[in-house]
């Protein structure tokens, strides 16, 4: 994808958009990190059609596994408030270079991808400045195929040791 600040093609919106106003909501949401086991913060910003933004930072517990990721509590803030039409993601972390979301966030991702039937633009800086424009699309090829309904995907989760 064309780095834009155009979403048309995959959105069917041709709003004007300010990605860097997207990737300072990350950045500012980054200072309320939670991370007492890593100290390892990321923050990440969603935007929806209409162009408001919902951000989040990752939160871990002294239980490791109850940790959420930036990106998914962004999304979950978008969702609290009755959003799920992502156009874009945001991400920034620590790190000198950008970081790009982890398989799990890219999973959750296109659940609601392919409920808009749309991809979703991710946006990565690292604290260097350098600058990842991808998708959801080429980021993720795996997951399950498009035509997969609902119901199969919850049958595929139930396991038997039969
Ligand atoms: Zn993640």
């Amino acid at each position: 994808m064309k780095p834009s600040n155009t979403i048309d093609q995959r959105s069917g919106s041709s709003a004007h958009w300010d990605m860097n106003k997207l990737l300072e909501a990350a950045q500012t949401v980054r200072e309320n990190a939670s991370v007492p086991l890593s100290r390892f913060r990321v923050g990440a910003s969603v935007l929806v059609k209409g162009g408001e933004i919902f951000e989040g930072c990752n939160t871990e517990c002294l239980i490791p596994v109850l940790g959420v990721c930036a990106e998914r509590n962004a999304i979950n803030h978008a969702l609290i408030h009755g959003r799920n039409d992502f156009l874009a993601v945001a991400v920034v972390s620590d790190l000198y270079a950008p970081l790009l979301p982890c398989g799990t966030c890219l999973q959750y991702m296109q659940e609601f991808a392919r409920q808009q039937s749309r991809d979703i633009l991710i946006i990565a800086e690292g604290r260097s400045g350098e600058r990842l424009i991808t998708s959801l699309d080429e980021l993720f090829k795996g997951g399950f195929p498009p035509d997969t309904s609902a119901r199969e995907i919850q049958e595929s989760f139930r396991w038997s040791l039969d």
